[in-house]
């Protein structure tokens, strides 16, 4: 899809603006041009565009392309990922059935784009950068009358989708703010003979509750194998053992027995990637009077270290695009009922559980009772199995009752 100048719109008028077109701020526009408003999508970068990002999506971005009618055409030019293995800490390797999907960032994004249902005069993309002021607290300021100063574009929504770049172009940052709610990752890809055809998650005592991974890209027209490596951790983490991550992945790379092995057979086609990933919960309540909703990577509903960003990014576009409706007066608001109301409290419970299995991941001996219960006991297999695949409650496995069941069966 064409990127227009924001030279050639200005003075036009729109109802909701959305600044940022990733997962999270196409999603959102989807539903809102479903629902019959005029949307203008605004992003900085010129698309397609590369972005350093797993490639992987679970169940719940799965769901979400599900529902947009994506996902055959998705999987038809991903590659299926049929399970995982798990190392914990003292090295009790586990492996789980299941089903993920690798994708290109860039081919994701361009779907995504695509399906939007476009019609002339009630959607436009446009190529440009929100300057804004910043926001009070970790909370970005670009409501309506900002858009209008920086871009020369009138809304009577905005929606704030910028991921986690929380520079916009003023002096200081907007977005969230530096801090414990924020985690960082970087990544690189590695081409190699040999086959992993599943994905592989190294807990590392030094990143908890973060990991080092080796997830399968695919093959290329020669042959071989892509593979996307690399490692995240909490800020807070890494800012307390004083480690670089760039280092911490050379020697995870050089030193695990699947690293060394792919670049035994191969060797790296990227350089490394660094983004950073917001954890602060930070979606409103649906209900509250306001010209202006953040959703995606920004409003921290994505899941780090529990396999997901893009699903729940995707999932919060919609909720809020669903939350919106027209007030007396011709304004447009969050409504705080029904599928809107639903959708946050569904979002804040993810979040919360998220908080739970971080704690959890955050102790490296926890992680080595849990593996090795998993190793004995196939009834906690199962269940694992289960929440990884969003069947069950992302926290199910880590609840007393499920543990305590697992010394018997
Ligand atoms: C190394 C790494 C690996 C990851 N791996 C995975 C993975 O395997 N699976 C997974 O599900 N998730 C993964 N994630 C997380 C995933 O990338 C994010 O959750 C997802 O991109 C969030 O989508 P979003 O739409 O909220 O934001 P983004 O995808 O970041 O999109 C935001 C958009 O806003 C634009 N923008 C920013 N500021 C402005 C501005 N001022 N004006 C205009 N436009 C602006 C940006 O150019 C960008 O296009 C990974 C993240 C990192 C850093």
């Amino acid at each position: 899809m064409k990127q227009v100048s924001l030279k050639d719109l200005a003075g036009t008028s729109w109802d909701v603006v959305i600044v940022g077109a990733g997962p999270a701020g196409t999603t959102c526009a989807n539903y809102l041009l479903r629902s019959g408003h005029a949307v203008l999508l605004v992003d900085t970068e010129r698309f397609p565009r590369e972005k350093p990002c797993g490639d992987v999506l679970g169940p719940i971005a799965c769901r979400e392309l599900e529902r947009l009618g994506l996902l055959n055409q998705l999987q038809s030019i991903g590659t299926a990922i049929p399970g995982i293995t798990c190392i914990s800490p003292r090295g009790t390797e586990i492996n789980l059935a299941g089903s993920w999907l690798s994708v290109k960032r860039s081919s994701l994004d361009e779907l995504l784009l695509s399906s939007v249902p476009a019609k002339p005069g009630r959607f436009g993309f446009a190529l440009g950068r929100l300057v804004c002021k910043p926001g009070e607290g970790s909370l970005p300021l670009c409501d309506t009358s900002e858009i209008e100063r920086s871009l020369g574009i009138k809304c009577l929504f905005a929606v704030w989708a910028a991921g986690c770049r929380t520079s916009s172009g003023a002096k200081k940052t907007t977005g969230p703010t530096p801090g414990r709610g924020k985690a960082v990752a970087v990544q690189r890809y590695l081409e190699s003979t040999y086959r992993l055809p599943q994905l592989y998650v190294k807990y590392n005592r030094a990143l908890m509750p973060g990991y080092f991974w080796i997830f399968p890209s695919h093959r290329t027209p020669s042959g071989t194998f892509l593979y996307n490596v690399g490692c995240g951790a909490p800020l807070w983490r890494l800012q307390k053992k004083g480690l670089r991550l760039s280092r911490v992945l050379k020697e995870q790379i050089e030193t695990d027995a699947m690293g060394s092995r792919l670049l035994d057979t191969g060797g790296y086609t990227s350089s490394l990637r660094s983004g950073i990933i917001n954890t602060d919960f930070q979606l409103q309540p649906p209900g509250q009077s306001s010209n202006v909703a953040i959703v995606g990577e920004a409003s921290g509903t994505t899941l780090p270290f529990t396999w997901e960003g893009i699903g729940p990014a995707m999932q919060s576009g919609r909720i809020v695009a669903g939350a919106l409706s027209v007030a007396p007066g011709g304004d447009l608001t969050i409504s705080g009922r029904g599928n809107g109301a639903k959708g946050f409290r569904e979002m804040r419970k993810r979040h919360q559980q998220f908080t739970w299995l971080e704690r959890f991941f955050s102790r490296p001996w926890l992680t080595d009772v849990l593996a090795r219960r998993i190793v004995e006991s196939d009834h906690l297999k199962s269940v694992v199995t289960a929440s990884l695949q969003g069947d069950r409650s992302p926290t199910a496995f880590i609840r007393p009752g499920t543990l305590l069941k697992s010394l018997f069966r």
